[in-house]
């Protein structure tokens, strides 16, 4: 029997489940870094997801196969209710980790955050320098403070990784970052070359490094990870705007990791609200599960077949999954063009003119506030 099939449309294939929750709990920050990848427009306190919400996202993210939470922000540990939220978390399955300046705990906070099932802590530091970390953060004493939360983290047992963000502003201060966060006895330490997002993208020319200064960090962490190989583990995020390929920006976009902002909308990364023509899902109305399998701007630059052909014909298209939509589309206006961060993109002239604010005299900073967001618009 020769039995007429129906025409089948094509289906899209199952995405594997996301590995990390990324949850934006705040904007709301006591510091002021300008190179912060939060965007200009900071959400407001009121507009925030509650509680009940953020503890139904966790639930939805172990049911989808989520194994990792960051509780992030702005500060994730402004919220009042990060102790529910980190129960909830561990009951729910989730290796949890908070990313945090550290500036509002205190060994009783962080105590209750272990007895609570925190997993990790990320302590972010401005800099080696205190005057400088103070400066950079726009927080009198907070590197003080963060020196004494790091050895609380230490007391209470958690891993700790020491996160440094380096820029042409501090650069120079590599060796001992590197040597802080080994006193401080972090099992990792993670040197981030600032990426251009948000504010960071804002004070690009204060910030961008020479060349010459990329170079020596990157001998520096080369030497350091031979000096601490076996003790402490060295993650090294190097610049794009150096970069002959780009990375795979989020593990590829909605491949590995799902965003909720602090309103509650589930995005592909924590720069995807900057791209214009898209309906932002929000966790209050669906469910992460929903989300991931069904929404058109998840699919959208998931997997290879919207790639431009600079990428399609590229034997790296699927390591770095065609780099970064939000910088594509924040040089050259079009997120779905090839990352100007690759030598191959007919836009790569953008990242190499960008170096050239590396030669010149560094303008001010605009500290993270949102008086300053509407000064500079
Ligand atoms: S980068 Fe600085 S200002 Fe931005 S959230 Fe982190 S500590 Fe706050
Ligand atoms: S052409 Fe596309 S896939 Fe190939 S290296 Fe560049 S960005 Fe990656």
């Amino acid at each position: 029997m020769n039995a007429m099939l129906p025409s089948l449309a094509p289906v899209a294939p199952v995405p594997d489940p996301p590995l990390a929750l990324l949850a934006e709990l705040t904007h709301r920050c006591p510091l002021q870094c300008p190179y912060c990848a939060n965007p200009l427009d900071l959400e407001r306190a009121a507009a925030e997801l509650d509680t009940a919400t953020w503890l139904r996202v966790l639930d939805e993210a172990a049911a989808l196969g989520v194994l990792q939470v960051h509780f992030s922000g702005g500060e994730p540990t402004a919220r009042k209710d990060l102790l529910d939220l980190v129960r909830g978390a561990a009951r729910a399955g989730l290796y949890s980790n908070l990313i945090t300046s550290g500036v509002m705990l205190d060994a009783a906070s962080l105590g209750a955050l272990a007895d609570a099932g925190l997993d990790h802590v990320q302590l972010s530091f401005q800099d080696a320098d205190a005057a400088q970390a103070d400066r950079m953060g726009g927080y009198r004493q907070g590197h003080r403070k963060k020196l004494e939360v790091a050895a609380l983290v230490r007391a209470s047992g958690l891993p700790l990784t020491a996160n440094f963000v380096v820029h042409r502003q501090n650069l120079e201060r590599l060796p001992e970052m590197l040597l802080l966060g080994e006193e401080i006895g972090a099992s990792r330490i993670e040197i981030a070359h600032v990426q251009y997002y948000g504010w960071s993208l804002l004070n690009r020319a204060a910030l961008m490094p020479t060349r010459v200064q990329l170079e020596a960090a990157n001998a520096e962490v080369d030497a350091a990870r031979l000096r601490l190989h076996g003790r402490i583990t060295i993650d090294y995020v190097v610049p794009d705007y150096y970069a002959a390929r780009p990375k795979a920006c989020m593990g590829g976009w909605a491949r590995r990791i799902i965003n909720i902002s602090p309103a509650g909308l589930a995005l592909p990364c924590h720069a995807a609200e900057s791209l214009p023509g898209f309906m932002w899902p929000n966790v209050r109305d669906v469910s992460l599960g929903e989300v991931w399998l069904t929404d058109p701007g998840f699919a959208r630059y998931r997997g290879t077949a919207w790639m431009p052909s600079a990428c399609r014909s590229c034997d790296q298209r699927e390591v770095d999954w065609g780099g970064c939509r939000c910088q594509a589309f924040a040089l050259t206006g079009d997120a779905g063009a090839t990352d100007p961060a690759c030598a191959l993109s007919p836009d790569h002239h953008l990242m190499s003119d960008a170096v050239l604010e590396a030669d010149r005299p560094p303008p001010p900073l605009v500290y993270r506030r949102i008086r300053s967001a509407a000064l500079v618009r």
